[in-house]
């Protein structure tokens, strides 16, 4: 049985009229990683999640071993993945990619970022909607603990988009779904396994990643109408394993704006998660970081926030491309006949391919930009050094 840390009903005090200086709303990977930059700035910052950090894992939480380290988060690893396979029903292709994969451990990953947060505090609350933006400059953010002020306010609350007005709502938006269970492993296996099987779900893919004590077996679609839950147990059953321990959520597929109504949106909420791979966790780190940067900047009187949000605006629209990309292979590869499809992923095998190809996609949110004196790290993706955020002054 899941244990729950979060505070209910008394135990919870009232926060109506609390002040920030910077409120950032979702303590995931973006809000945290937003958080950390702020660290050692003097600002007061709070931060809020409906849960307490790290309690509610929502991903199969593999990311990009390079990233993990950059951000001081490899005690989290669980297992290093430098091998990836892809399985059609025709044939396999394994490819040794240029960097590896980590599965982590959420809990422990979300405690070593905090530990990096400084003086920022954390209460538990969920959000409800944006109020007014106040002549004073304060923006009014409704909780179930009261009323929240602050001038600079992140939304970080994921796919849903809780500080816009109207939400995200499947399955009109734009949105995958996911499912996966975590039976348990033996800690065997060097890669992270992907089907494209029509079979198991029409769009979309399955996958495996293990994570020493425990595998993660999920199915994802990109038709938010489409039911996972089916093919998530034959993927698991097919795997020898125990369809247990579910899991499952939303994540977008289409970059969405990072800024509205002088708020600014990091990770899901803006759309960061990767068209095609549905890898969000990096990109929620890169933004999350982008986002912070700006706000580090108004604090420390380099900007303001007007400036502050254009400026993110902007680094946001530097990723179009990118993420157009993706979208349309998203598009077109469930669209291609299988044999086709397995032709390709054998073609692409070779080792300069798989070099360049992930080369290229690592470097669409390079761990580099995590440094904090990096100038510019991801000049081929954001095309222009100047938008890089909080650096441009
Ligand atoms: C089944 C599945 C597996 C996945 N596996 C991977 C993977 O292996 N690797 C990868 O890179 N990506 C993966 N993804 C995508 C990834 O989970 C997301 O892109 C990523 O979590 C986005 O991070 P975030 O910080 O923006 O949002 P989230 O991680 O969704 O965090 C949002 C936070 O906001 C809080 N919150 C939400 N609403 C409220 C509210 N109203 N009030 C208060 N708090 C609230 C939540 O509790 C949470 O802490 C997977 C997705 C799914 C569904």
């Amino acid at each position: 049985m899941t244990v729950r840390a979060t505070s209910r009903g008394a135990q919870r005090t009232s926060l109506e009229g609390t002040r920030a200086e910077v409120l950032i709303c979702g303590a995931s990977f973006a809000g945290l990683a937003a958080a950390r930059e702020l660290a050692g700035s003097g600002a007061s910052v709070l931060v809020i999640d409906r849960y307490e950090i790290g309690e509610r894992q929502t991903s199969a939480c593999a990311c990009p071993t390079p990233w993990l380290e950059a951000l001081g988060l490899a005690d989290s690893i669980k297992q290093e993945l430098p091998y990836m396979s892809f399985s059609t029903p025709h044939g396999s292709a394994r490819y040794r990619l240029p960097w590896s994969w980590s599965s982590f451990d959420y809990r422990k990953l979300c405690e070593l970022l905090w530990d990096q947060c400084g003086d920022a505090r954390f209460e538990t609350a969920k959000v409800e909607s944006v109020g007014n933006r106040r002549a004073d400059g304060l923006v009014e953010v409704m909780t179930d603990r009261g009323v929240i002020l602050a001038p600079l306010v992140v939304d970080a609350l994921g796919w849903r988009r809780v500080l816009s007005s109207p939400h995200y709502q499947p399955p009109e938006a734009p949105l995958s779904r996911g499912l996966e269970v975590h039976p348990e492993h033996d800690g065997s296996g060097d890669a992270l396994d992907i089907w494209i099987e029509r079979s198991i779900v029409r769009r979309g893919y399955g996958w495996r990643v293990p994570a020493a004590d425990e595998a993660r077996i999920g199915v994802g679609s990109y038709d938010p109408n489409e039911h996972v839950k089916q093919s998530t147990v034959e993927l698991a059953e097919r795997l020898d394993r125990d369809a247990v321990g579910y899991q499952g959520n939303w994540f977008p597929h289409r970059l969405r704006e990072a800024t509205e109504g002088g708020i600014f949106f990091a990770g899901d909420s803006a759309g960061h998660c990767f068209p095609l791979s549905g890898e969000g966790i990096r990109t929620a780190f890169y933004f999350g970081i982008a986002c912070g940067r700006e706000l580090r900047a108004v604090i420390d009187g380099r900007s303001d926030r007007a400036a502050a949000l254009a400026a993110y605006e902007r680094f946001n629209s530097a990723h179009k491309r990118p993420f157009a990309i993706a979208l349309a292979l998203q598009r077109l590869i469930p669209a291609l006949p299988p044999r086709l499809l397995t032709a390709l992923l054998s073609l692409i095998g070779r080792q300069a391919i798989v070099d360049r190809a992930f080369g290229w996609y690592l470097d669409q949110a390079s761990p580099q930009f995590a440094t904090p004196d990096a100038l510019h790290s991801t000049a081929g993706a954001v095309g222009d050094a100047r938008v890089f955020a909080g650096a441009s002054r």
